[in-house]
């Protein structure tokens, strides 16, 4: 695992597309039994090199139930976005992760961490790759049809402030999923 980490960090593969000299983000041990699949680091996660360092962070340890120290335990938790490098902004938000990054690094991290038994998916583009043609046509679909893909994954919109409209639009979620997903993450940690 460290000589693969290592191989990350130097990576260059999508340096052109990118708005600054890339920087890997991520968290990751052989021991982890937490898989957090989510988009790309933001510009605040891109200046402190810590993976959810954010509000978004805040409000995801929030829905788990986790202290800060839990989360950033790597035997524990492993947190693998979909691009790893910070993506650059655009008039509506982050640009989409990298699409070079997922299919070149996830399958050589994921054979490493035998050990994942629950994979979190956060947002569209986790969920398309991972879900594949059990996807529903909304993300408000798939994360409604949580208990669908249990054990194995647990689909989630993202934890961003912008989805806080979301959320008060579809109140089920936390009346419903975060309480399941707080019983479920303490049942592992
Ligand atoms: S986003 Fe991924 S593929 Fe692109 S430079 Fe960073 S680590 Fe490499």
């Amino acid at each position: 695992m460290e000589s693969l980490l290592q191989d990350i960090r130097k990576c260059t593969a999508c340096r052109a597309q990118l708005p600054c000299p890339p920087r890997p983000i991520l968290q990751a041990s052989i021991h982890a039994k937490i898989m957090i699949i989510g988009q790309a680091p933001g510009r605040k996660v891109n200046d402190s090199g810590i993976p959810w360092d954010d509000l978004s962070g805040n409000e995801l340890r929030r829905w788990l139930g986790v202290t800060k120290e839990q989360f950033y335990e790597p035997d524990l938790f492993a947190l693998m976005p979909m691009g790893f490098c910070y993506p650059g902004t655009a008039k509506t938000g982050d640009l989409p992760p990298r699409p070079e990054c997922a299919p070149l690094w996830h399958p050589k991290l994921l054979a490493e961490m035998t050990n994942i038994r629950l994979t979190l998916l956060i947002g569209q583009y986790a969920q398309k790759r991972y879900l594949g043609t059990a996807f529903n046509p909304t993300i408000t679909e798939n994360v409604r049809n949580y208990r669908t893909f249990l054990p194995h994954y647990l689909p989630l919109v993202h934890p961003s402030p912008r989805n806080k409209i979301w959320q008060k639009k579809n109140p089920w979620f936390e009346q419903e999923v975060v309480p399941a997903l707080r019983e479920i993450i303490g049942g592992m940690v």
